[in-house]
């Protein structure tokens, strides 16, 4: 047994006390990853990181995993259409001779590396994908997605998720109708737009809307929203989760109720951008608010997105103006990491969610890790996949120990800290730190 087939199966063993790869896949090889071949004199193994974190259970910080529909309905062009390498803006290939020119263009993204080495290692594949073998991969996809518990399995079972924070924007606060995995956010950008019915976040939600609401003064609307909110969190959501940054700029500056209210009462005609702005200020610093009352974090998405004025260092004030609030930091704000360490730095009520970041780039959140740990104390860092499917989410988790391989075996090298001291903080990132500061 190769040491990729060996681990595959002990977590099989460690999360479910079963085998899991499905008999289809029995007895196909499984090829050793790169990391293997570069554990060889490393103070601290992948291996030794994975297999501490699955004895734990992992607790992932951030998904958007597909519905049971979606996710039977899955074959080898649909994996790629939903995860970040349809974000590379070539179109996916619909048949095995167009895949070879679409690799030359995007096979060195690492959204590319970290998927397709997931599905070669899940789909026991002894060669990487290629125009060559794409039907074949296809075919042992669709096979084992007849089994429609196939998906949920990769992520119980292979990537030992004990729970995984869900945030399903298509329908704000579901748990996927599997509240024994998914601990679902509450995404709060809709309020944003709710001045009229008009409004829309990037999802294409209005709050009013959504509730069936017809508000035109500040403090019904605001009223509403602590309601909302309430029930939210009464009904099993583990945090609130702003995605603003899609949006506008996450800047928040204080505004008054007077202020917000100017945007209020204008039927369908759209008020003025400056009263939006203002209008949008007063009731996310009121979420804040609440958000502190209620004793729930809010995610806040920081980085990639518009690219203008989305920088975590836009969220200072905010963040200093509501010392209650807990604030959880997402994406290492890519490109703006040195931001988020500064934040942290400075303010307790932050808190560094990795999510996304070893699939952005591995190499930056090697970087990233290696400053974080210096300046942010383990108990406040956490991670998630951020992804749609599970064969993404194997891969990023695939992504993420690695990162974390690389960056404790400098630190122990370094003589930073010793292999007890990066285990322990291993099993905190991954497991332990996010129950502590979301509402499981
Ligand atoms: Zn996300």
């Amino acid at each position: 047994m190769d040491t990729r087939r060996e681990f595959l199966y002990q977590a099989a063993m460690i999360g479910a006390g079963v085998a899991v790869i499905p008999q289809s896949l029995h007895g196909m090889g499984h090829r050793a990853a790169l990391s293997d071949r570069m554990n060889v004199k490393k103070t601290i193994s992948f291996d030794e990181i994975m297999s501490c974190i699955l004895k734990h259970g992992i607790i992932n910080s951030h998904a958007h995993h597909l519905k049971d529909a979606e996710a039977k309905e899955m074959n080898v062009k649909q994996i790629f259409q939903n995860s970040y390498v349809a974000w590379c803006g070539e179109a996916i290939p619909s048949s095995s001779d167009m895949v070879d020119k679409w690799l030359e263009k995007i096979g060195n993204r690492s959204y590319y590396v970290s998927l397709s080495r997931s599905l070669q290692m899940l789909y026991s594949m002894d060669e990487p994908l290629s125009g060559k073998v794409w039907d074949e991969y296809n075919l042992r996809i669709k096979k084992a997605h007849e089994n429609p518990q196939w998906h949920l399995e990769i992520l119980k079972k292979i990537c030992g998720y004990r729970a995984v924070v869900q945030d399903a924007y298509w329908d704000p606060g579901s748990n996927n109708g599997h509240p024994e995995l998914f601990k679902p956010t509450f995404r709060i950008s809709h309020f944003l737009y709710g001045y009229n019915h008009e409004g829309k976040d990037h999802n294409g939600n209005n709050s009013q809307l959504a509730y069936g609401q017809h508000i035109d003064n500040i403090k019904t609307y605001t009223d509403f929203m602590y309601r909302i909110i309430k029930e939210k969190k009464e009904g099993g959501c583990s945090s609130l989760k702003s995605s603003i940054a899609y949006d506008r700029t996450i800047e928040i500056e204080h505004a008054t109720a007077e202020e917000a209210q100017a945007a209020m009462g204008f039927g369908s005609n759209k008020p003025s951008a400056a009263n939006i702005k203002k209008f949008q200020d007063y009731v996310f610093d009121t979420i804040c608010d609440i958000a502190a009352e209620l004793k729930i974090p809010i995610q806040i998405h920081t980085g990639l997105g518009l690219m203008k004025g989305t920088n975590p260092m836009q969220l200072q004030s905010l963040i200093a103006r509501h010392k209650k609030t807990t604030f959880v930091l997402m994406h290492g704000g890519y490109p703006w990491m040195d931001d988020i360490c500064g934040l942290v730095h400075a303010y307790r009520n932050v808190i560094v969610d990795l999510c996304w970041l070893p699939l952005i780039s591995p190499s930056a959140a090697v970087r990233f890790l290696h400053e974080l740990l210096e300046v942010c104390n383990g108990n406040k860092i956490v991670w998630g996949c951020d992804t749609w499917t599970s064969e993404e989410s194997w891969g990023a988790l695939h992504s993420m120990v690695n990162v974390l391989s690389t960056v404790m075996d400098e630190k122990i090298s370094a003589g930073y800290f010793n292999k007890n001291n990066a285990l322990r903080l291993a099993e905190d990132m991954m497991c332990h730190n996010a129950k502590n500061w979301f509402c499981f």
